[in-house]
């Protein structure tokens, strides 16, 4: 089987899933056995990748499309069932990609399979919308917090926030707006500061 001696132990894999319908299973091999006298048979032990549909609390809205969650269920299966490889990158690695290809993955979380629960069990929340990173949602950053947004929670469309090189976001432009009001007070102006402003200062 071709496809069994290119995988080694430590590899990540595609196993094909009995229901044809869905999607093949991500897997780590973690030890090759070969039961059969003539190396028939071959059995991989795996330790499973889940999708988050698989999971207990199911898909959320912050989970990528291309997201899997090591998990601490392991199985025995046969090698036969082992479509390829795959990547499985870690969450920072994935976000340089130049480019997703099918057999990339990423993985943020550990979860354990019995309680549903995750490693970590706390992620840092981005935007107004206090939601974790989902990195195939478009993010701009603000250049004073460092916060990171969603086009469509600060009123912005995606065509826009890509042609924007430099971004404030609207508490940062506010605390700004004090300073600016004083200043424009003098010159009988009271209008926001508009963002450009800032630009020109720093
Ligand atoms: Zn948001
Ligand atoms: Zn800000």
């Amino acid at each position: 089987n071709k496809r069994f001696e290119q995988s080694q132990a430590g590899d990540c894999v595609l196993m094909r899933s009995a229901d044809t319908s869905k999607p093949p299973y991500v897997a780590k091999v973690e030890s090759i056995e070969a039961a059969g006298s003539r190396g028939t048979n071959v059995r991989v032990r795996v330790r499973w990748y889940y999708r988050p549909e698989e999971s207990i609390g199911g898909r959320r809205p912050f989970h990528g499309s291309k997201e899997v969650f090591l998990s601490d269920h392991y199985d025995v299966q046969s090698a036969d069932t082992i479509e390829g490889k795959c990547n499985v990158h870690s969450f920072r690695s994935y976000t340089k990609l130049d480019s997703v290809n099918a057999e990339d993955f990423f993985c943020r979380f550990d979860y354990k399979s019995a309680s549903g629960s995750f490693v970590p069990d706390r992620i840092a929340v981005f935007c107004k919308c206090e939601m974790p990173y989902n990195p195939d949602d478009l993010m701009i950053q603000c250049e004073e917090c460092s916060d990171w947004f969603h086009p469509s929670c600060i009123g912005m469309t995606i065509k826009e926030a890509k042609k924007r090189e430099h971004f404030f976001c609207q508490s940062c432009t506010a605390e700004n707006g004090k300073t600016t009001e004083n200043f424009h007070e003098a010159t009988g102006q009271s209008e926001e500061k508009p963002v450009e402003s800032k630009r020109r200062r720093r």
